[in-house]
Formats: structure tokens, sequence, C-alpha cells
């Protein structure tokens, strides 16, 4: 039944969406992509980056994994399979990518697993927290920095703490900072309730996300950013003095 849901959707889209976006489809066709924005998301079903944004094909190119996480960089190269790392290296020294955005999300599953750790229903599955390690670091300091908050307070805080982490990270790819330090990038931690529909965006000078009101919003990394401003630290000890929205 899910898959005939699926062939009923392609079939709609090709007679509709696709038919009204011809020129579009042709264009790109023949010019090729130009995504002006990279977009690393969740694999989570309920969180499509493309659906979120109300954006057209060509215009977003997108990464998902388990927890919209950016793994650090591995330098000098170790030549192991690094998928979110590769579509981060062409995105930006092959599509050059004036904007990258971290998208987490509430309520998420793989960051609910890191935070549960050898208690959670997939602890002894073969990658998955293997995976989510990268915001180990996060997660420690979290469970013993909020240690008297609700689970759900902690996770949130997780999940906004690793967003920030992956921002880190990011700066850690020498080309992509390159193109940070020269003005040619922004980088965007941002987190999404879907239970409220609201959007947030992390704001460097208060260390805490903060909802997205208008089309105007503050990069978490900029020309000029000092990378203290955006240590997932701050913003655990600004979830302690402020828990939850
Ligand atoms: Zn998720």
């Amino acid at each position: 039944m899910a898959l005939e849901g699926l062939l009923k959707g392609f079939a709609d889209f090709r007679l509709g969406y696709y038919h009204d976006h011809l020129d579009l489809f042709e264009k790109l066709a023949s010019e090729g992509q130009s995504p002006k924005i990279l977009i690393v998301g969740c694999a989570d079903a309920r969180v499509d980056p493309g659906i979120l944004t109300q954006t057209k094909p060509g215009e977003i190119f997108t990464v998902r994994n388990i927890g919209a996480i950016v793994p650090p960089a591995q330098i000098p190269p170790d030549h192991r399979q690094h998928g979110t790392s590769a579509a981060i290296e062409f995105a930006v020294r092959a599509l050059e990518v004036e904007h990258i955005v971290i998208l987490g999300h509430a309520l998420c599953g793989g960051i609910g697993a890191l935070v549960d750790g050898d208690k959670s229903a997939f602890a002894g599955y073969d990658y998955l927290s293997t995976w989510t390690a990268v915001a180990q670091e996060v997660r420690d300091l979290a469970l013993e920095e909020l240690k008297d908050m609700p689970h759900e307070e902690i996770v949130r805080a997780v999940e906004q703490a690793s967003v920030v982490n992956s921002v880190r990270n990011l700066m850690g790819f020498p080309w992509l900072a390159e193109r940070v330090s020269s003005g040619k990038l922004a980088l965007h931690a941002w987190w999404f309730n879907l239970t409220q529909g609201q959007l947030y965006a992390f704001d460097p000078a208060a260390a805490t996300f903060k909802p997205v009101l208008g089309i105007e919003v503050i990069p978490t990394v900029a020309k000029g950013t000092s990378l203290s401003a955006i240590k997932p630290e701050r913003l655990i000890a600004a979830s302690a003095r402020k828990p939850g929205f």
C-alpha cells in the first residue's frame, strides 16, 4: 500500500508539478545545478528540508543523516567512506554555496538515542551509536550540567548543542573555513520545533536559539566571527539558566 502511494504521488507530480515547471526542469537539465545553499538535515521523515522551506528543484543542495550531524574533518584525509563530508566538500568546493544550514529538530530519535546511551533501544546497533558519538562530548556535558532537568529538556538541549557543535566541526574543513574568512560563506545553526511549527536560529550573542520571526537571520558564523562565541558549552550553560521555550 505504501509503495502504491509513492507511485500515485509520482504520477501526480509528473502530470502536475513537473508539467507546470517544465521550463525550470529544462533549464536545470541543460545548465546543471547551481544552488546557493547547503542544508544538512536529519533523515527523520517528519522534517523534509525542501517541504519546510518550500524551495523549488535546484535551490537547495541537501544531505540528510541521523541527527543532522557534521562529523569532524579528517586531516589528513583517511580515505574512508565519509558520505556527509563528501557532500559538504562538493557543495563548498564545486558548487561554491554561500550558506550552509545545519537543521536540527525537536523529538529527534537519533539525538534521543545518544542521550539514552546504553539504555537506548538501539544501543546494540552496528552503526548508529558510533555515528551519533560525534556529539558525545556535548551529550556528556549536558547530562552533567542539566541533571536536575526533565529528560525531554535535556534531549532538547543536546539537539540544539549538537547543531552548534556541527557548525564548529564545519570550520575544521580548511577549504570551508577559508571561504568563511573571505566572506563568501556563512554558517547557520537552526532547529525546527515540529510540535509548534516554529523555526529557531542560534543567536551567537545570547548563546541561545531564538524564534525566527521574519526573513532576517543572524548567521552563527560569518566573516570575523570569533569561534569562542559558538561553543556548545555556552548554550548548555544558558539552557541551565533558562530551560525550555
Ligand atoms: Zn532527527
